[in-house]
């Protein structure tokens, strides 16, 4: 990283305590739970780690004030356990929430203010893909009275809801039970993710929806050539229905040869210059991606998007937005309790 000069470090240090910054998308839970041939390795929340990309200790350090925890059970199309898997990992959140002073669970905004004003840290649970529903619109809402307040349809493969990109289907449009999904979400108020669905059925949602919906983790084709990114079209109605992409640090979906800060930071003013400063957030995947950019090792780096933002001279109201500020805006427009 470029080295800042004394005033633009404090400007960047100060702007990052006081912003409320929120990641929406890590896979941290997957490595809290119980000893198993997939998740060999088991940390704890509480305690800081040499492996893996968060814990709250790093968290602290990195000053992230909401983490969303996906929960994730689709290593493959088909996924018998994948309810089991996805209780235990609610178990498991609520444990590791309960377990530590330093933060505190959250399904709404005015909890994550009030996490922030408290000088705590907050977790939000999540699902990533809809193998947990087992195909049945119930199951939303029973994850919904668990806490959840965000869901993607698809992970990489195809589930009764929705298309991910390894599983095009032929058109890929989004099925009925898919459109039935975003019905109830919109009715419960759970932020829609489209992140991971392939492009036809990004559309089919767009079209369909009225309300905000966000990208959690996905960033822009136009600067890194990758089905799991964005294309500038799709970047534009994201706006346009009011929503927010969070940047993935994912050296894949950031730079084909080499990803850097700069590099994630680069997506980032693609999105303003193409729509402005509105519509871009921080949804970093860590603890889901094996290798992380230069300058972005783990959570405790996270001031250094900031340090990036500020050596490129965003305003200080550009900066909040985008640490946080921007996701705040559609959690309240979205989320009813
Ligand atoms: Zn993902």
């Amino acid at each position: 990283m470029v080295k800042l000069s004394k005033m633009e470090e404090e400007r960047a240090l100060r702007l990052h305590r006081e912003a409320i910054v929120i990641d929406t998308h890590c896979d941290t839970l997957m490595q809290f739970l119980p000893r198993s041939s997939r998740t060999p390795l088991v940390r704890k929340l509480g305690e800081r780690s040499e492996h893996g990309h968060i814990d709250l200790p790093r968290m602290v350090e990195g000053g992230v004030t909401c983490q969303t925890f996906a929960m994730y059970t689709g290593r493959s199309a088909v996924q018998p356990d994948a309810l089991l898997t996805a209780l235990k990992m609610v178990d498991t959140f609520y444990g590791e929430m309960e377990a530590n002073e330093g933060i505190v669970s959250v399904t709404n905004p005015d909890g994550i203010v009030a996490a922030k004003e408290e000088g705590k840290a907050c977790g939000l649970l999540s699902i990533e893909g809809a193998e947990p529903l087992m195909g049945d619109i119930s199951l939303l809402r029973v994850f919904y009275r668990l806490g959840v307040r965000m869901l993607s349809l698809a992970w990489n493969w195809r589930t009764p809801f929705a298309d991910g990109w390894h599983a095009v289907r032929s058109g890929s449009k989004l099925p009925e039970l898919g459109v039935q999904a975003i019905e109830e979400m919109d009715k419960l108020g759970m932020v829609f993710d489209v992140s991971h669905l392939t492009d036809g059925c990004f559309w089919d949602v767009a079209d369909i929806k009225e309300e905000p919906f966000i990208a959690s983790h996905s960033n822009c084709r136009d600067v890194c050539d990758h089905n799991r990114n964005l294309t500038d079209d799709m970047i534009t109605t994201l706006a346009d229905h009011g929503g927010v992409m969070g940047m993935n640090f994912a050296p894949a979906f950031v730079d084909k040869e080499k990803a850097t800060v700069e590099r994630v930071v680069d997506h980032i003013d693609h999105i303003v210059d193409l729509v402005g400063p509105d519509h871009v957030g921080l949804g970093s995947d860590f603890d889901g991606i094996r290798s992380t950019p230069e300058g972005l090792e783990d959570v405790s780096k996270m001031p250094n998007i900031t340090r990036e933002l500020v050596r490129r001279e965003y305003s200080d109201e550009d900066i909040l937005k985008i640490l946080g500020g921007n996701h705040l805006r559609v959690f309240r427009e979205v989320i009813q309790e």
